[in-house]
């Protein structure tokens, strides 16, 4: 297959799993998935399937990436959160729509190789440490948009704290070992209204620095 029809092919698999707005599609058509998956992996980075990443980590599956981003409804002047930057490959697909994308990672090994990979593509508008995310980034703070990788029992109130009145956060929560459900907090004047999206499975939430 040429690049092009690799594309197409990853392109439809996406709007047939319910990827369909076009901001998204095209910022996924845009973003190269290869880039972010290293070594052994990387000639299957088009198929709609989560890879093994560095630090006993995942790169999530490409259509639950285009949902979450769907689910987020990213503006072009927002300032996102990422937790849980991984290969960095949504951080990358969330720089194409946002102004500015922090991500963090407890892997620091994590961080720095997704580091290169932005660099190398020239994607100038994230900023990535090293941190336990679950304290966001109060520095920063308040956010548009807030997205978490890694699931959590519970929204972590430092977060809801961290998100802007009409911002959305999108996470998946429940326990790391079963079906989690992927939810959307919409923060309002006077609270916070949840909606949820799917069954989904992510890594846990774990609390404090890994060891690289
Ligand atoms: N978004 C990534 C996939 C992330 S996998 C991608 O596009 O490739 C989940 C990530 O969450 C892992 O890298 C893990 O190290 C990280 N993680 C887990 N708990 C965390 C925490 N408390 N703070 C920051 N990162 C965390």
């Amino acid at each position: 297959m040429t690049d092009a029809q690799t594309k197409m092919q990853f392109l439809y698999a996406l709007r047939s799993k319910g990827v369909t707005d076009a901001r998204v599609l095209t910022a996924m058509e845009k973003v190269d998935r290869a880039a972010f998956v290293k070594g052994l992996f990387s000639d299957r980075a088009y198929e709609d399937m989560p890879l093994p990443i560095n630090c006993g980590q995942t790169i999530s599956q490409p259509s639950v990436v285009g949902i979450m981003t769907q689910a987020l409804n990213v503006q072009p002047r927002d300032k996102v959160l990422e937790v849980g930057t991984g290969s960095g490959y949504q951080a990358a697909i969330l720089a194409q729509l946002a102004r500015r994308v922090y991500t963090v990672d407890r892997h620091k090994r994590l961080v720095a190789e997704a580091q290169a990979v932005f660099d190398a593509q020239d994607i100038t508008n994230i900023t990535a440490f090293a941190a336990d995310g679950s304290h966001g980034l109060p520095d920063q703070a308040p956010f548009d948009r807030i997205l978490l990788t890694a699931a959590a029992e519970d929204p972590p109130s430092p977060l809801l704290a961290q998100l802007r009145v009409g911002g959305i956060m999108v996470l998946p929560v429940g326990q790391s070992d079963t079906v989690q459900s992927l939810i959307r907090v919409t923060r309002t004047d006077t609270g916070f209204d949840y909606d949820e999206l799917r069954q989904v499975r992510f890594v846990p939430l774990l609390e404090g620095l890994g060891q690289d």
